[in-house]
């Protein structure tokens, strides 16, 4: 087949080496698809086994469709961060919503931890997990990295700042597609 007849369909783990620019480091799944079908957001395990242990891996979810990633470059360049820490500060519905998810999220994530370590996840990597919001920072009401928000919001957590971002950016769309045919890697 050629790349181009297969561009969109079948081999994710080659689409994804090529949208992060590496082998990804983590097991996954394909949490959300783009228009035209590429992988968009990527949700991997909570934790991870590596050096005899079991390692936190708090951000879960990650985007990864080039189109949105540029946009949301854009807004954090224009301040998109500081601007959702004001609106957390100043806005109590806003915030106890976003809280509100973030809780959520720290419970399905430790749920899943202890499921996938049972009684060897040690207490640090637990900490992490109990602590720190969708972006991994312990500051839950620091907005740093606007990605792993909308990452969270398009992949159906409940998170204001994402669905803010999204509302602002908009969709991908299949035409023209974020990934183009060619960049997809050999795929013969
Ligand atoms: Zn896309």
């Amino acid at each position: 087949m050629s790349p181009a007849a297969c561009a969109f369909q079948g081999n994710d783990d080659e689409l994804v080496r090529h949208l992060l620019g590496r082998p990804p480091r983590l097991p996954y799944v394909v949490a959300t698809r783009c228009p035209a079908g590429t992988p968009q957001v990527l949700r991997a395990d909570p934790v991870f086994w590596e050096d005899g242990r079991w390692k936190p891996f708090p951000t879960v979810y990650w985007l990864v469709c080039p189109r949105l990633k540029k946009s949301v470059a854009r807004l954090e360049q224009e301040g998109g961060s500081r601007m959702f820490t004001q609106r957390l500060h100043d806005e109590p519905g806003f915030r106890e919503a976003y809280l509100a998810g973030q809780r959520e999220l720290i419970a399905w994530r430790l749920g899943e931890a202890r499921r996938l370590a049972g009684d060897q996840l040690p207490a640090d990597a637990e900490r992490v997990l109990a602590e720190a919001n969708i972006a991994g920072s312990r500051d839950l009401l620091g907005v740093k990295c606007l990605h792993a928000h909308l990452a969270h919001a398009l992949a159906g957590g409940r998170n204001p700042i994402g669905e803010a971002v999204r509302d602002r950016i908009g969709p991908c769309r299949a035409d023209p597609p974020c990934v183009a045919p060619q960049e997809g890697g050999n795929r013969a």
